[in-house]
């Protein structure tokens, strides 16, 4: 199953950087989230990092802990700069 999601990231991946290389990054965006889509939880976008993961449970967001902790570091920073009136 891993196997396929690796080719199925390297075909991807190679048509994304023809899109972009071609100034298409909308429909680089677009033919990503199709596919992710597609593979229906089977792999899902880190909401941090933006990597391909396979999510263990359905509520997963992060692909990593350190992805979920960078998040959450930066959402307090955020929340600390707000209450002394600073732009974060
Ligand atoms: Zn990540």
């Amino acid at each position: 199953m891993s196997e396929t999601i690796e080719l199925a990231t390297a075909i991807m991946v190679r048509a994304l950087r023809a899109e972009i290389a071609a100034g298409r990054v909308d429909a680089a965006q677009d033919a990503l989230w199709g596919l992710v889509r597609e593979l229906g939880g089977l792999a899902r976008l880190c909401a941090e990092c933006g990597g391909v993961f396979n999510p263990s449970r359905r509520d997963k967001v992060y692909c990593s802990a350190q992805c979920r902790n960078r998040t959450n570091v930066r959402a307090m920073r955020r929340r600390k700069a707000a209450a002394k009136g600073v732009q974060a």
